[in-house]
Formats: C-alpha cells, sequence, structure tokens
C-alpha cells in the first residue's frame, strides 16, 4: 500500500539540501523531540507560533527555504533532525506479538495542530501512542478526522462561551491520503439506512506507530453525510450512532484496506465497541456460528471503561439502533434477539456501547484503583484496572529535561523506573528553583499574551485547567467569596488564580461555570484569569509554569485524571481531592490532600466539606510554605515537595509505565496459547 510521499514538497519548492524537510514534517516525533520542532522554529520563528506549532503549514508559507538552504548553522541542525529521526525509526521492534495491537479511540490528543480531541481521553490516546512508538510495542491507531475539529472556544464580554467551528485543511495538516498501488486514494464503505457511506483514509505518524483516521467529507457523499465526520461529539444521536459505525466498522476496513493484520483489538470507551460487531461479522462470513464469532472476537478484545456514572455511556434507544441495524442480525448469524442481548444493560432498554464492548472483550479494565471499584459496582462483574498515565518527553519543559540531563543519566530510556529518577534529590534546591521560575515567567507571558492580564511573577500561582465538566467543580473555590478574597489579596502573600477549559456546546451548567468563574475575575480584581480556547499547547504551559496544580473533582466520579501527573512531573505539586489516581500517588510529602475518602449524604455537603478543606489547605499549607524563603530568596521546604512530587509520580504515572502494564496484563495474554 503506498501513501503519497509529501503533499508539501510539491506546492513548497523545496531546495534539493534540504529535501527531506517533508518527512520531519509528517512524523509527529517532532512533537516530543525538541531537537527536530527547534528546527521548524529556526526556519521561520514568527511562522512556527503563527500557525500554531504546525510545519506542514509552515513549509507550504516560509520564504525562508532558500536562505536556509545555504547557511551552514541550519544545514547542521537539519542534519542532527535526521539522525534523530532515523535513530528513532530504526530502533528494534518487539518480537512477541504476532500483530500489531489496533488501538480504537473517538479521539487523539497528540499536538495542538491536530485538533481531533476534546480532552483527556484523545490526550491519553495520544500519549498511549506515542509511548507505544517508544517501547516498539506494534500498534496502530484508529480514529476520526473530524473535518471541523471540536470547537475554538471564544470568551464574550459577559463571560459567555461562543463556538466557533473552523473547517481544517488536511492538505495543511500532518496527515497524508493512504493510496492504492496505482496511486489513487482507497475508498472503503460503511452501511447506512438505505444507502452507503463512502470514507477516505488518512494516515499520522506518530514515530513509529501509524494513526488511521477515518473521513467522510467527500464528494461522492450526500451534504448531509458528508458531515457525519464534521465534529467530535456534534450533533445528536443519529450522528453519534453514525459515527461510531464509522469508527468501529469502518475503522476494522481502514485497518484491513491498509494491510494490517491486528493481533490485539483495543477499544478505548464504548464509541469503538461496534468494531467487535465487525469483527465477529468478518469470522461468520468465513464460516463460524454467531456463538464461535463472538468468542473469537472477544478472546482478542480489550476494553477500557473511563465513566463512573450511568448517565455519561452511550446508549441507543430500540427505534434508533434499528434503523440503523437492521440488516446485522443476519450478518451475524443470529435473531435480533441474539445481537440486542450484545447491548443490554440491567432493566435499561436501550442498546448499550459499554455494555458491548464488555461483551465483546476479554478483559476490561478501569483506569485507577479507586475507579476499579466504582465500575465493578456499576456493573456487577470484575474488572481489572491499569492506571493512566503520561508521556513524559511530551509534557516535560525542555529547560528542566536539559537540566535532569546534567544530573541524572538513563532516565529518558527508563522514565518508568523509580531507580532512575533518584537524581532529582540530588538536584541542589537553586537551580531547581530557578528552572521552575523560568518555566513560570514563560506560563505568565502566555497569560498575557492569550488574555491581556499581567499576573504577579511573585504571586503564588494555582492553575485549574481541564473540561467544564459539573463534576470537576469548577467553581467550588468560589463558594466563600470573603475568604476567597482574603487569601487571594493578603498584601504579604498574594495568590493568584488561572483557569482554562472548554465546556462542551449541549452543558449548559459547565457553560454557567465559565460566566461565574469570569464574574469572580472581574470582582477579585487581576487575582484571577480565565483564558479562553484551552487546548494541548495552552495545558503544556500551564502544566509547566503554574506553581501549584489544583484538581477538586466530586469524588469518586474523576477516573484517573491525568493533568496533574504532568504537572507534577514538572515539579508542581498537586493541591487535589483524593480522587482518580491521587490515592495512589499521595504520600504526604509530594503534595496535598483536599477533603477525606469518604462518602455524602448529599452534594451540597460534600460541596461544603471539601470547599472549607480546599481553602484551610492553602491557608495553612501551601500558602505558608509557599512563602518560607532563605535568606537566598529560595524556598527550600517548597523545592522539597517540588522533588518529591518529580521522583515519585514522574515514573509511576508515566504512559511507558502504562503502556507495560497493559502489555504485560492485557495484551499478551490475548496471544493464543503457545506463542
Ligand atoms: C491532560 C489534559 C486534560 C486532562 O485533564 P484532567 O485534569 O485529567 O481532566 C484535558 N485537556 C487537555 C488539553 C490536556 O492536555
Amino acid at each position: 500500500m503506498a501513501l503519497k510521499c509529501t503533499l508539501v514538497s510539491e506546492e513548497a519548492r523545496i531546495p534539493e539540501t534540504l529535501s527531506r524537510l517533508p518527512e520531519l514534517a509528517y512524523n509527529l516525533l517532532w512533537s516530543w523531540r525538541p531537537e527536530i520542532s527547534e528546527l521548524f522554529a529556526r526556519l521561520d520563528g514568527e511562522l512556527w507560533e503563527q500557525s500554531g506549532h504546525n510545519p506542514v503549514l509552515l513549509l507550504l508559507h516560509t520564504r525562508n527555504l532558500e536562505a536556509a538552504a545555504r547557511d551552514g548553522g541550519f544545514l547542521a541542525a537539519y542534519e542532527r533532525a535526521l539522525e534523530a529521526l532515523e535513530g528513532y525509526l530504526g530502533a528494534p521492534i518487539r518480537g512477541d506479538l504476532p500483530g500489531p495491537v489496533a488501538y480504537f479511540s473517538a479521539e487523539f490528543g497528540l499536538h495542538e495542530s491536530l485538533p481531533v480531541y476534546s480532552g483527556g481521553l484523545g490526550v491519553l490516546a495520544g500519549d498511549h501512542l506515542k509511548s507505544a512508538s517508544d517501547l516498539g510495542v506494534p500498534m496502530v491507531g484508529v480514529g476520526i478526522l473530524y473535518s471541523e475539529g471540536y470547537f475554538r472556544q471564544r470568551i464574550g464580554p459577559d463571560g459567555r462561551q461562543q463556538e466557533v467551528y473552523e473547517a481544517l485543511d488536511p492538505g495543511k495538516l500532518p496527515v497524508r491520503p493512504l493510496l492504492d498501488d496505482e496511486g489513487r486514494e482507497v475508498r472503503i464503505e460503511v452501511g447506512l439506512p438505505g444507502r452507503g457511506l463512502l470514507l477516505r483514509i488518512w494516515r499520522v505518524e506518530v514515530g513509529r506507530v501509524p494513526l488511521l483516521l477515518l473521513d467522510a467529507n467527500l464528494p461522492e457523499n450526500a451534504p448531509e453525510d458528508r458531515r457525519i465526520t464534521a465534529r467530535l461529539y456534534g450533533g445528536g444521536p443519529r450522528t453519534r450512532i453514525a459515527q461510531e459505525l464509522v469508527l468501529g466498522v469502518g475503522g476494522v476496513r481502514a485497518l484491513r484496506a491498509a494491510g494490517f493484520s491486528p493481533a490485539v483489538f483495543h477499544m478505548n470507551e464504548g464509541h469503538a465497541a461496534f468494531s467487535g460487531l465487525e469483527r465477529m461479522r468478518e469470522f461468520v462470513l468465513a464460516g463460524r456460528s454467531f456463538e464461535a464469532a463472538w468468542e473469537e472476537a472477544a478472546s482478542t478484545g480489550v476494553f477500557t471503561t473511563h465513566t463512573p456514572v450511568p448517565a455519561g455511556h452511550d446508549a441507543f434507544p430500540p427505534e434508533l439502533f434499528w434503523e440503523f441495524m437492521s440488516g446485522w442480525p443476519e450478518k451475524l448469524g443470529t435473531s435480533p434477539e441474539g445481537l440486542w442481548a450484545l447491548g443490554r444493560a440491567g432493566a435499561g432498554d436501550a442498546f448499550n456501547m459499554t455494555a458491548l464492548a464488555m461483551n465483546l472483550s476479554a478483559a476490561t479494565n478501569a483506569v485507577s484503583a479507586l475507579h476499579r471499584g466504582v465500575t465493578e459496582k456499576m456493573w456487577g462483574r470484575p474488572v481489572t484496572h491499569v492506571t493512566n498515565g503520561v508521556h513524559t518527553e511530551s509534557w516535560l519543559a525542555p529547560r528542566l529535561a536539559a537540566l535532569f540531563d546534567r544530573y541524572g543519566r538513563g532516565w529518558r530510556v527508563a522514565v518508568d523506573d523509580p531507580e532512575a529518577w533518584r537524581f532529582v534529590r540530588e538536584i541542589p534546591a537553586a537551580e531547581l528553583w530557578e528552572a521552575h521560575v523560568e518555566a513560570k515567567r514563560e506560563a505568565l507571558a502566555l497569560v498575557k499574551r492569550v488574555s491581556g492580564r499581567p499576573l504577579d511573577p511573585e504571586a503564588l500561582t494555582i492553575g485549574f485547567a481541564r473540561r467544564f465538566a459539573t463534576y470537576k467543580r469548577a467553581t467550588l473555590l468560589l463558594r466563600d467569596p470573603e475568604r476567597l478574597r482574603r487569601i487571594a489579596e493578603d498584601p504579604e502573600r498574594p495568590v493568584q488564580f488561572v483557569f482554562a477549559g472548554k465546556a462542551h456546546p449541549a452543558d449548559e451548567p459547565g457553560k454557567a461555570f465559565i460566566r461565574e468563574l469570569h464574574g469572580a475575575a472581574e470582582a477579585l480584581g487581576g487575582r484571577l484569569v480565565v483564558l479562553e480556547d484551552y487546548d494541548i499547547g495552552i495545558a503544556r504551559y500551564l502544566v509547566q509554569g503554574v506553581d501549584v496544580w489544583l484538581n477538586n473533582p466530586r469524588r469518586p466520579l474523576e477516573a484517573s485524571g491525568t493533568s496533574g501527573q504532568k504537572a507534577a512531573l514538572n515539579g508542581v505539586p498537586n493541591l487535589s481531592v483524593l480522587d482518580g489516581w491521587w490515592p495512589e500517588a499521595y504520600n504526604g510529602r509530594n503534595g496535598w490532600a483536599v477533603g477525606e475518602e469518604r462518602e455524602y449524604a448529599s452534594e451540597e455537603e460534600q460541596d461544603a466539606v471539601d470547599a472549607a478543606a480546599l481553602y484551610a489547605a492553602l491557608e495553612e499549607e501551601v500558602v505558608p510554605l509557599y512563602y518560607r524563603r532563605e535568606k537566598s530568596g529560595v524556598p527550600e521546604g517548597w523545592v522539597e515537595v517540588m522533588r518529591e512530587a518529580i521522583a515519585t509520580v514522574a515514573p509511576a504515572f508515566s504512559a511507558r509505565r502504562m503502556v507495560r502494564d497493559y502489555l504485560r496484563g492485557l495484551y499478551l495474554p490475548r496471544l493464543p496459547k503457545g506463542l
């Protein structure tokens, strides 16, 4: 199967001496290897920023190529970047899997220039692919190229969220179409009521892991069908079921069309559960019975669930389900009742995608130890858990990485080994502090650029950035405005807050949170800022450069959470409710716990108790420790918490540890016996 080599090289008139720039641009390795991304920044710094760090757009528009081709310094950097890419691509691949792991997800968050994610679920999927690539685990991702992405967020002067949709031009993204041997774009088809839907396949190179993205925006499809893949989590239930057919059924067909024979099929959330039905259909077509096909498909299936509330799971009412799926019982060699039973959940009269995914996989896992218990209770069946982690090199500030390189050896190739992080305790406080102050300066400069508001570089700065889902309680801190004001406006020890995040367009309570925070920003006169259009790019600055990362979900609704892991890795300690991953990490020295590990009679009581605990933690622990300075100005006690946060969280909550857990506990056991 051919891949059109470079779209860019045809249009961008790349000089011969730099002819391999498109290879560098089309492999997302640049998103976690500064020696490659710095080459693009060096080629055209202004355009690099303007393009949102998109090297494909950069190569198409820069006027600096001819000059760069004559610049000895640039040519040397170009050679080094190529060496980095070649060295990376040439490292050995694990030989213990007979085929790749196919990893299905409705969203992938790899970089801000490829906006096909909404939040933590997508970033987790992106980090999973990157770490599999680092580890040489054969893997192929399957997702959707949304022609309008998620949405860009504007916040009006009244604090109202406005959603702005922009058409993405795939020709300007780091994606290339899959072509057949004659050089034509490959098309696959998925059945919809009374018609077929054609799909194009885009390929993204994530280091050594390819990601296939499906796209219905083709002239051959009817105008309304072209919009099926327009928006992530957009439209109503009809769009949702059609998107899930694209992802699940289309995804398996895309893998076949691209020549992959996966050994394991991993469904990240229930959105991809139709992939199991398509695999059953393949087995039935090859002559198996319904039961045998079910057993075969399930034996190589792995399912990760992320949603601790019943209402969060996709479920389709019978009329809608049968409108789209009427032909499927026959395809699967069963009756309508036989198919319906695969998606039955409790007494509910809807086809439940989580139930389907559980029924079509040999193992289901939750994403933290706490979430495992919640999931088992909700579904009444045993599951396992693999706690989420983050891709170290994507989230670690380059300056801090350089400091780590000076004091430690080997951490980059063993980021999941706690021993490899012992050096952190040897870094002199002044040096670690200085690196943090530098990251903070950059984060506050970003806040100024985005919001126009200058923050105080000396003030304790607390960050809260994630989707504005109501269970995350972004406004908990506002419960007692007077107490908050006293904390923020203390003349000796001021505290300032940065909030950012998007609310789903249909989530009115989530949007109300943004308005409330916006109002608080006015009232607190400069000590609270709400940033608009949160994305991976803004996330990187914030997790690297605020002083404390705040997380106060309504326990136990945060299945894992990962943003706090990114922060801790950068020496930004967590101030967090003991929910999701935090109870596994918190040791009394690497951050602060908010509230208690118990259940409450009402949400009102829980909010009141947690808010009081949050204020108390700030007043009694966080603020005093931050402002306790040595004569040199370095807060030694604080830096000790930073060291502890890095040394304990970086290895245990790395995506490298996570992918290895999946490999050992969930992927390898799926292989045929005797391998
Ligand atoms: C990591 C990340 C998240 C996840 O945040 P949580 O606090 O785990 O919910 C959301 N959005 C972006 C852009 C991220 O990078």
